[in-house]
This record gives C-alpha cells, sequence and structure tokens, in this order.
C-alpha cells in the first residue's frame, strides 16, 4: 500500500467559548495526529471553493478531482443503500422530518429529533411503501433518520425539492417540488413527488409508531425532506486499486461509483433514545475495521480511503466536547495504529475535513479544512489543527486539486 487517505466528516471549526476560545480540533488531546503532522506537512483546503458552503457529498466528489455535476446525491445515497437504478430512475436523498401539520407546513426538525429508532424507521418505510402512485418507487430506510427514494423509470431531475438546510425559525415552512424549466417530464415529476409527500404525510401523522413517540414525548417522524433529485449514474473519475472503509450510504454509494472496492460494516441499530451512545458504538466499529481491513489488504490494494462519518454530528448538534472527545477517540484508537503501522510500510497518510460543521453555527460553514500529510519527512509542522494549517507548508489548496497537488496519488 502506498497512501492511506482518512476524511473526518465535518472537522473543521471555529473557536468555540465552551472550549476557552479553541476548536475542537485544537482543544483535543492527538499525541498521534500530532506526531503524524510533525513528520509531514500540513495546509488548509477549501473543499470545492472559497466562499461555497459544501454539503458532503459535494465535497467528497471535488476532493476526488471531479466536476460537481458530474453526480447527484440522491444517486449515490441509492447507490450505497443496494438500490439498482437504471438511467431514467429519480433517486433522492431522503429523511423523515417533523412538522406540526400539512396545513400550517411548519418544519418542526429536519430529523425527527435524531431519535427515530431503527425498527420504528422499517415499520415506516413498510408503511411508505404501500403508497399508490401512478408511478413505481422505492423507500428503502438506511441510518437513523436517513433513507433514499427512487421513483422508476422516465423522470426529469430539473425539479426543486423540499429540504431546508438551516432552521431560523422563520420561514421553515414546507415547500412543494417545482419544474426548473418549460418541459412537460419536469412538471410531471414534480407532481409525482408532490402526491408522494402528501400521502406520506397522511399515512406518517397518524400512524401507531407516530402515536407511540407522541406519547414518549418525542418528536413525530411525521413528514420526509428530499434532496439531491437525479437521474443520471455518475460519471465520476476512476480510482482502481483503492479500498475503501465506508459505512454510510452516501460514502458506500460514492466508493462503488468510483471503483472502489468497499469494505463496510452494518450499523449498530440505534434501540434506544440516546442518538450519542449510538454514536460512539458506530465510531467504534469504524475504527476497529478501519484497522482491520488495512492489517488484512495493505498488500493487495495501493490506496485505501477511510470515511468516518461521526465527527460532524456534534457539529450540528452545538456540542463542541462531543466533537473533542470524538477526535480524540479516532486518534488514539486509528491514528495510533497508522502512526506505528506506516512508517514501518513507507505508507503515506492523508488525512482531512470534507467541510467545516462549526459547533457554533449548528450546519457546515465555508471555513477552510485542515489538512496533514504525513510522508516521513524531518520534523517542521507543530499540531494538527486550524490555525496551524493555516500557517502550514502545504498553504492553501482547493479541494479538485488535492490529490495531486501533494502527490498522494
Ligand atoms: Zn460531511
Ligand atoms: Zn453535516
Amino acid at each position: 500500500m502506498k497512501g492511506i487517505l482518512v476524511i473526518l466528516d465535518g472537522l473543521g471549526d471555529l473557536p468555540n467559548k465552551q472550549l476557552d476560545n479553541q476548536t475542537p480540533l485544537e482543544a483535543a488531546h492527538t499525541p498521534n495526529l500530532d506526531f503524524l503532522a510533525n513528520r509531514g506537512e500540513i495546509g488548509y483546503m477549501y473543499p470545492v471553493k472559497p466562499g461555497y458552503i459544501p454539503q458532503s457529498d459535494e465535497a467528497i466528489v471535488s476532493i476526488f478531482g471531479n466536476e460537481l455535476i458530474s453526480s447527484t446525491r440522491g444517486q449515490l445515497e441509492a447507490k450505497g443503500a443496494g438500490i439498482k437504478l437504471i438511467r431514467g430512475d429519480l433517486a433522492l436523498r431522503a429523511n423523515f422530518a417533523t412538522i406540526d401539520s400539512l396545513e400550517k407546513g411548519n418544519i418542526l426538525d429536519r430529523r425527527a429529533g435524531r431519535t427515530l429508532t431503527s425498527k420504528e424507521a422499517r415499520i415506516l418505510a413498510k408503511a411508505l411503501n404501500k403508497i399508490e402512485l401512478p408511478r413505481k418507487f422505492i423507500f428503502k430506510p438506511t441510518v437513523q433518520h436517513r433513507g433514499a427514494l427512487v421513483f422508476r423509470g422516465g423522470f426529469s431531475d430539473n425539479i426543486s425539492t423540499n429540504f431546508i438546510y438551516f432552521l431560523k425559525g422563520q420561514d421553515d415552512k414546507i415547500k412543494l417540488s417545482k419544474p426548473l424549466d418549460d418541459d412537460e417530464n419536469s412538471q410531471y415529476s414534480a407532481n409525482i413527488l408532490n402526491e408522494f409527500l402528501e400521502k406520506a404525510y397522511k399515512i406518517l401523522d397518524k400512524h401507531p409508531v407516530n402515536e407511540e413517540r407522541r406519547k414518549k414525548g418525542l418528536m413525530p417522524a411525521n413528514y420526509i425532506l428530499l434532496r439531491g433529485a437525479g437521474i443520471e449514474i455518475p460519471k465520476l473519475k476512476f480510482y482502481k486499486n483503492w479500498l475503501s472503509v465506508t459505512y454510510m450510504p452516501l460514502e458506500i454509494g460514492f466508493s462503488k461509483i468510483s471503483g472502489m472496492k468497499v469494505f463496510s460494516f452494518t450499523y449498530p441499530k440505534l434501540k434506544k433514545l440516546d442518538v450519542y451512545d449510538n454514536l460512539y458504538k458506530g465510531l467504534k466499529k469504524a475504527c476497529k475495521v478501519s484497522i482491520k481491513t488495512i492489517k488484512k489488504n495493505h498488500k493487495k490494494f495501493d490506496y485505501a480511503y477511510i470515511h468516518i462519518k461521526e465527527t460532524d454530528i456534534p457539529g450540528h448538534d452545538n456540542k463542541p466536547f462531543e466533537k473533542k472527545a470524538m477526535i480524540e477517540y479516532v486518534d488514539k484508537t486509528l491514528f495510533n495504529f497508522l502512526k506505528k503501522f506506516a512508517p514501518q510500510k513507507k505508507i503515506k497518510i492523508l488525512v482531512t475535513g470534507d467541510h467545516s460543521t462549526p459547533c457554533k453555527l449548528k450546519s457546515h460553514s465555508a471555513d477552510p479544512v485542515p489538512v496533514l500529510f504525513y510522508n516521513d519527512s524531518v520534523p517542521k509542522e507543530k499540531k494538527f489543527n486550524e490555525k496551524e494549517a493555516r500557517k502550514g507548508i502545504l498553504r492553501k489548496i482547493i479541494g479538485r486539486d488535492l490529490l495531486n497537488k501533494i502527490e498522494f496519488v
């Protein structure tokens, strides 16, 4: 093996009052990342371009050297969820969400409070798949509140969808899908989506699962938010002889379409209400599977792409201590292993985030992410964090240039 790329989702952050004006990465005790930084080079990256706030799919697509328009999130998610797609199928990423009512139309939570158990999602999905529409479709729940929705055959994806990236308290109204051109098929596709959304609400809102949730004081998962409409199978650069350790549908789908061999695992089920308990279980498994996969396969593959998803979530929830703790956990496990393994085998290590998710903003931001490139060189850099990265030898990097610029591949 020549190189291992580790993406820590949503890694970048801003100084946080709760952490004495440090970022979670600055505040975290990360001796192993710092060891790698010391014997390498650091810099900072705009995953898509300066001033642009990337979603995860846009960021990964760019970091692997692709044009943004060459893929859509819906197609990547559906592929990752294991749904077979043919050209013309309309694929979308779906969230179970909470609204007050269809009439009032206020979105109360984009993820049904992050408390939807795997079992509840499965039961609700089953009910959704019974909706009668003029066209065939499949709804597949994936991890927690997430799912993929595919309408079969002959659609247009030039339509708007109803996902809102940030709830501001006002203007958080549900929106209908609209055609974005004069094509009849776009109008038709938007109509089908709207019919699905209305029927979905009617089924979900009074479903026994949601009645139970209300009794427990939980948010009902009574609405579906959609994004990333796509009908074309993405045309992505091909990465031969790469393995990928990914476990969320988006990253699995991206890896598969990019020609990588995916080593995945089933995400621990969310059984109880503590979503962070579930996230730590997932994180633990992700680090363990990554180490095992590298140990077993480093002779068979040239490169590895490891994507750790959990670090993004505390940013969305404004939990800087959780973010710090997760970074420390990955340092203690995965990077402790890599620190020993990489020098012996002469493997280069590249560590970065797909975008910043500053805790205080509770959403992705346009702030650059720190980049660490370990190449076993003479010690120079001090520590791996946002502040040091700004002064690092690699300087400014644009996502699309990353792998070539530092001669990782
Ligand atoms: Zn992300
Ligand atoms: Zn995110």
